[in-house]
């Protein structure tokens, strides 16, 4: 179900230009505008949620919809044989910036220390 101006949601319907990786009838996964890695993908839904925790309470069979095509592109892309790291940022304090759950799939090099205060 598509959520009324949202980002991610005109995204998934091809209403705003993104750099598509990957599609099927329940995913979509394209580029990050601001990449942070040589690899930076954006994993959503098409049935909006606005966050992990929403998605869990309400549909937590989109994980596995998400995680099956997580699994699919980064090995097409080879990132399951030099590892990649899975971000999800829930509200203020992780600096969720748009209220539509994505994961953040970060790879391509070595990443530095997670996290930072
Ligand atoms: P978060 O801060 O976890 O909510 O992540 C939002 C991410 O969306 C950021 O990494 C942005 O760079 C990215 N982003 C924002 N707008 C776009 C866009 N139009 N196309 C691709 N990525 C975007
Ligand atoms: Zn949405």
């Amino acid at each position: 179900m598509q959520h009324a101006d949202c980002l991610f949601c005109k995204i998934a319907a091809g209403e705003i230009p993104s750099t598509k990786v990957f599609e099927n009838e329940k995913v979509f996964a394209f580029k990050d505008l601001h990449p942070s890695a040589s690899h930076h993908y954006l994993f959503i839904h098409k049935n909006h949620t606005r966050d992990v925790n929403d998605l869990v309470a309400s549909e937590p069979l989109q994980l596995a919809d998400l995680f099956s095509a997580i699994r699919l592109v980064t090995q097409r892309e080879g990132l399951d044989q030099t590892g990649f790291r899975v971000v999800t940022n829930m509200g203020p304090h992780a600096g969720q910036t748009v209220f539509h759950t994505h994961f953040h799939i970060l790879g391509g090099e070595p990443l530095r220390g997670f996290g930072s205060r």
